[in-house]
C-alpha cells in the first residue's frame, strides 16, 4: 500500500473556473468537479474553455482506475465539462446533491448523453474506492451546495470549493457547522480552499439584506420592473419573486437558460412561484406595464442574451421602455467587464432607469470575505492548506490571511496548474508538473477547436476567402452605403456575382432594423447573412471575414 496521496489541480488553479482536482491514491483516482472556463473577446471563434484532460486519459491507459467523481455544486465552472469529458473515460459513479445532480443531468441530457449522476444526501458518507467521502451543506449562490470531506488512508482532506457562511440564507438552508467542526476534530491533513475573496476584508454580507433593497425599487418602477442575475441563483430568484406576490405583481421569466433553472428548481419544489402568478413573454403586452415583474437572462451583457435582444430592439415579444426599470443584480464574472458595460451603456443611452449593484443593494457576492475564510479555518485547523479557485492574486492574498491565522509558509502551498503535491502522513512535497494545455471547444458542435487557426487557413485555402467592409452610422448603427465585398481565392466571376448578392443581402437585412450599436453583434450579423446567401446561391463556404467601420 503506498503511504502517499498525490493531488493534481488539472484546473481550477491559478484560475477561477474551470475546476477540475484529482486525488490519487495507490493508482486509484477521484476526481472532485469538472467544470468550464469561459472564453473572453481576444478567444476569436470560440465559446467554451475546457480543463485538459490528456493526464486523465493517459492514466486510464497506464492501468490506474478512475474510481467516480463528485461535483460539489451547480455553476457551469464546476460541472459544465461534463459533456465534454466523460465521452472520452471509462465509466465510473459520480455524485453530487440534490439540486447540483439534477443542473447536471440536465446538461447531459442536453448533449444526448445517459443522465448518469446520482444523488446523494449530504451528511451520508459514500465509499469510492479508497476514499470515503461525506458532503457538507455551505451556502453558496446556488442551492444544495457542498464542501466534500474526504477520508483517505493517508489522512483526511477537505475540499472546500466555493462557499461564503450566511447565517440568515433566504431558504433557511444554513451551513452545516456542526459537521465542520467534526471534521476539524478527526483532523484534517489539508485544506483546499477556494480564494476568490481572501482580499476583502470583513464578512460577505447576507442574502437577506438585500429584500428591502427590492422592495424600494420595485415600489419607484413605474414601468416593468425587469431584473436579471445568474441563472442558477434561484435564492435571488426566490428573493425578488417573494416581493413581487407582496406586491401583487404578474411575473414572467425570458432567456432560455433562466427558464431551464426555474422548471428544475420547481421540480425540486424550492421555487416559490405561484403559478396562477406567472405569464408568458408573449403575454406580456395584455397586462399594465407597472403590474409585471420581468426576470430576464443576461446579466453578462451576453451577445445573444434575452436582455440584450430587448436592448437591441430583437426580442420578439417584449420592448424596453423609459417607464421601465433593470436591476443588475450581479457582478460582472471576470473577463465579461466589457460586456456588461457596453450593456449598461447602451441602457443608458436608451435613458432607461439602470439600477447597478452599488454598495451591495441589489446583489452579494456568493464567495467568502476574510473572516468566512478565517472561521473555516478555525472549525478545520488543517495541518496544511492549499488556496484553489482563484487567480494567483486571490491565492497569494489567501496565503497572506493563512499566515496571520498562524501558518508557516511551507505549510500554506502555492501551486500552478498540473503541478502534484504528494501528502504524506507528514510531508508534503512537490511532484511532477504536468503541462496543461489550452483546450478550446466550440458550444454547437463540441468539437475541439485547439487548432482553430490551422482549420481557418484549411478553409481559406479550399474555398476563398470573402472580405466584408460595412460602414456603420455611429449615431443609428444604420448601414452608411452599400458594403464593399472582396473576394479571394474564387474566379472573377464568381467574385463579382457574390459581390452583389452578399451587398443586396446585407443593404436589404439593414434597412429594417435601427439603434443597433453592439458592434460584436453587427459584425457576427453581417457574417451570417453573409454565410447563409453565399451557400444558398453558390454552394461555397468561404471564410467570411466582417469589418465593421464606424463613421
Ligand atoms: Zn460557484
Amino acid at each position: 500500500m503506498a503511504n502517499y496521496l498525490s493531488y493534481i489541480p488539472l484546473g481550477g488553479m491559478g484560475e477561477v473556473t474551470k475546476n477540475l482536482h484529482v486525488y490519487e491514491y495507490d493508482n486509484q483516482i477521484l476526481i472532485v468537479d469538472c467544470g468550464l472556463g469561459f472564453a473572453n473577446e481576444t478567444m476569436i471563434g470560440v465559446d467554451l474553455l475546457l480543463p485538459d484532460s490528456s493526464y486523465l486519459v493517459k492514466a486510464v491507459q497506464q492501468g490506474k482506475k478512475i474510481v467516480g467523481m463528485v461535483i460539489t455544486h451547480g455553476h457551469e465552472d464546476h460541472f459544465g465539462a461534463l459533456p465534454f469529458i466523460l465521452p472520452q473515460l471509462p465509466e465510473f459513479p459520480i455524485y453530487a446533491t440534490s439540486f447540483t445532480t439534477a443542473m447536471a443531468n440536465a446538461k447531459l441530457s442536453d448533449f444526448q448523453l445517459k443522465p448518469v449522476i446520482k444523488k446523494i444526501e449530504f451528511g451520508q458518507p459514500v465509499e469510492i474506492g479508497p476514499f470515503s467521502c461525506t458532503f457538507i451543506r455551505v451556502t453558496h449562490s446556488v442551492p444544495d451546495t457542498a464542501h466534500i470531506f474526504i477520508k483517505t488512508p493517508v489522512g483526511n482532506f477537505y475540499h472546500g470549493s466555493d462557499f461564503k457562511f450566511d447565517f440568515t440564507p433566504w431558504d433557511g438552508q444554513k451551513a452545516d457547522f456542526q459537521a465542520i467542526a467534526k471534521a476539524g476534530m478527526e483532523g484534517v491533513r489539508a485544506l483546499m480552499s477556494e480564494s476568490l475573496g481572501a482580499d476583502r476584508p470583513g464578512h460577505t454580507p447576507s442574502e437577506m439584506t438585500l429584500t428591502e433593497h427590492f422592495r424600494q425599487a420595485i415600489r419607484e418602477c413605474h414601468g416593468k420592473f425587469i431584473v436579471t442575475t445568474y441563472s442558477s441563483n434561484v435564492s435571488r430568484l426566490n428573493q425578488v419573486l417573494a416581493v413581487a406576490d407582496e406586491m401583487n405583481k404578474y411575473v414572467c421569466f425570458v432567456g432560455r437558460s433562466l427558464m431551464k433553472v426555474k422548471d428544475l428548481a420547481r421540480q425540486q419544489g424550492i421555487l416559490r412561484l405561484r403559478k396562477e402568478r406567472e405569464i408568458r413573454p408573449d403575454q406580456v403586452k395584455k397586462y399594465p406595464e407597472k403590474d409585471v415583474v420581468l426576470f430576464v437572462a443576461g446579466s453578462q451583457g451576453q451577445e445573444d442574451s434575452a436582455l440584450m435582444r430587448m436592448v437591441n430592439g430583437l426580442h420578439r415579444d417584449i420592448t424596453i421602455g423609459q417607464q421601465d426599470m433593470v436591476v443588475i443584480s450581479a457582478d460582472p464574472i471576470p473577463g465579461n467587464e466589457t460586456s456588461v458595460n457596453s450593456l449598461i451603456n447602451e441602457l443608458s443611452r436608451m435613458k432607461i432607469n439602470v439600477q447597478l449593484n452599488i454598495d451591495d443593494h441589489f446583489h452579494v457576492s456568493g464567495h467568502g470575505s476574510q473572516n468566512d475564510h478565517l472561521l473555516l479555518l478555525s472549525l478545520l485547523r488543517p495541518k496544511q492548506v492549499v488556496p484553489i479557485s482563484g487567480d494567483f492574486r486571490h491565492m497569494s492574498a489567501y496565503k497572506e490571511l493563512a499566515m496571520g491565522f498562524g501558518y508557516e509558509d511551507h505549510d500554506v502551498l502555492l501551486l500552478s496548474g498540473g503541478q502534484e503535491v504528494t501528502f504524506s502522513q507528514e510531508q508534503a512535497r512537490f511532484g511532477q508538473k504536468i503541462t496543461l494545455r489550452q483546450v478550446y471547444v466550440d458550444e454547437i458542435s463540441g468539437e475541439e477547436v485547439e487548432q482553430y487557426a490551422l482549420h481557418d487557413r484549411k478553409r481559406i485555402s479550399q474555398e476563398g476567402i470573402v472580405a466584408i467592409i460595412a460602414q456603420i452610422d455611429s449615431e443609428d448603427g444604420s448601414l452608411v452605403e452599400k458594403p464593399e465585398v472582396v473576394a479571394r481565392g474564387l474566379s472573377a466571376k464568381e467574385a463579382q456575382d457574390i459581390d452583389k448578392s452578399v451587398s443586396e443581402a446585407i443593404s436589404k437585412s439593414f434597412s429594417t432594423q435601427k439603434n443597433i450599436r453592439d458592434w460584436g453583434y453587427i459584425r457576427k450579423q453581417i457574417r451570417e447573412i453573409a454565410e447563409r446567401r453565399i451557400f444558398q446561391e453558390f454552394k461555397r463556404r468561404p471564410l467570411v471575414f466582417p469589418v465593421v467601420i464606424e463613421v
